[in-house]
Order: C-alpha cells, then structure tokens, then sequence
C-alpha cells in the first residue's frame, strides 16, 4: 500500500511532468465509482482548468485548479501516469480516469483493486470535507509535530505506542512499515503503552520519523507490490528496512533475531534487546 512518502514521490513526480499550469482540456469518467461514486460535476467542473498546482495532505493528492480541486487517494494500487496517446489509456487495464490536456498529453489514474478514491474539493472546504476533516498533523511539519505535541497528546493513553503514532487522526501518513522502523530507530518498543511515552522517547521518535520519511522520499518510496512512481520507475527504500519484514533474522545493532507480532491488527517487528 502507498504510505505518506510513496505518495508524496508521486506528488514530486507528477509536478514536474506535468510542467507549468498545464490546461485541463476534458475529464474522462471511465467508470462511475472507484472505491465511492466519483462526482459526476467533475468533467464539468474542470473543464478548460488550468492546474496551478500539485499538492499532498496526508495521503492525499489534490491538483488545484482556479475552480476547486480534484483530490485523489491510490488505495492499494491506485496509481497516476502521464500519457501522450489515448491509445494508452484502456479502461480493460483498469483505467478509471482520464484528464485530457490541450497540449495533447493524458494524466490517467489507473486502480486495479480500486480501493482509491476520485473527488471534488471546493476552495473553502477543505477543513470540513468527509474525506479530509479530522486529519492529524503532518509529519513533515517541524511546527506542528514536535516532542511537545506527541507528549501532549500521548497523555493518559493505555493505546500501544505502534497503534498510536499510527492513528490518522494524531499524525497522518506514518503508516505500518514507517511505523516499525521509526521504533526501532527510536529504540522504543512497539508494545509501550502511550502513555507512559517519556519526553526524550517523544523527541527521538519525532526526530527519527521525520528522517526515514525523509529518506524513503529521497529513494522515490518504498516499491512494494503494485506502487509505481509517476514515470514508471519502481522506489529504492525497501532495500534499506531494518526491522521491517525481517522478523526472525538478526538485528543489524546487536544480532538478535527480530521479533515480529500482529499488534493493533498490523505485522509489527522490532528488537526485544534494542527496545525497551
Ligand atoms: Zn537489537
């Protein structure tokens, strides 16, 4: 599944081929729903729109028109690619969308799973949209998540520090591989109940979370399963897991083998001697 750092190398990707404020021309439907009905005033709506700009809130992609925007999540394999011919774009390849640009290029968001999502966004409704409201801060935003913040929040709660730093609503877009390895990095166990989180663990972990985003943006993402980046090219940063689908193997620190166990519903793998 694309996770924050995934998407936001799709972001990059798609912004700089797509260039400057290319012209919305049409907005091809090639079904009626992905994984919810896409809004049928999207043709409509941005017809003639130029893009002014591409940009990423949690794992979101919203490309930003004078008129609103058309927000897009990649599911589990969703995907964006940059087509010169409609002879590309094929609806049996699960092609579910194709934007037309009058210089002649197509943007086709292709879903074979579809468990992504296709909408609207008006100027204004961001903070109240079903899809967007209620998000937590960005991990990337040195401002809003800080040690403070995580401690803050982290107060009273008996919730794993795993369930928590993964929990939407708190921090977006650290998902379950970031997860495990800012943990392990930060040499906080998965298991320790939130709460009982101090200061330092709270500083390490915002620190540590920040830099493997960071670098897995640097490496193009992680290139699990169906994730392929706007031009095709497949990410890097798999080859740099340290604890993540390593269960069983040595800790690169101390040699133990990696622990792994299903915690909150996800595999979740550290070091019992590099964690406490
Ligand atoms: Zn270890």
């Amino acid at each position: 599944m694309p996770e924050l750092p995934e998407v936001e190398t799709m972001r990059s990707g798609l912004e700089s081929l797509l260039g400057r404020s290319p012209v919305i021309r049409e907005v091809k439907l090639l079904r009626p729903d992905i994984r919810f009905p896409i809004p049928k005033e999207l043709p409509k709506t941005f017809r003639d729109q130029p893009i002014l700009a591409v940009r990423r809130r949690a794992k979101y992609l919203l490309l930003d028109t004078p008129e609103a925007s058309i927000l897009s999540h990649l599911g589990m394999t969703g995907s964006w690619r940059l087509v010169t011919s409609l002879s590309e774009v094929s609806k049996g390849n699960h092609d579910h969308c194709a934007i037309a640009f009058a210089d002649g290029r197509y943007l086709v968001y292709r879903d074979p799973r579809r468990f992504g999502v296709l909408d609207l966004v008006r100027h204004g409704e961001e903070s109240t949209h079903p899809r967007l409201r209620g998000l937590g801060v960005e991990p990337l935003d040195d401002t809003l998540f800080t040690a403070e913040f995580l401690f803050a929040t982290s107060r009273k709660r008996k919730v794993a520090s795993k369930v928590f730093i993964m929990d939407q609503r708190i921090v977006v877009g650290i998902g379950n591989i970031y997860a495990s390895e800012a943990l392990y990095r930060a040499r906080i166990r998965p298991t320790k109940p939130a709460g009982r989180l101090t200061k330092d663990e709270c500083q390490r972990l915002v620190e540590v979370s920040r830099v493997i985003l960071r670098e897995a943006i640097m490496q193009g993402g992680s290139s699990i399963r169906d994730y392929r980046q706007a031009s095709g090219e497949s990410g890097g940063f798999q080859d740099s897991h340290l604890v993540y689908e390593r269960g069983g193997e040595p800790c690169r620190e101390c040699r133990h083998p990696i622990k792994s166990k299903v915690i909150g519903g996800r595999s979740t793998y550290w070091c019992a001697k590099c964690q406490l």
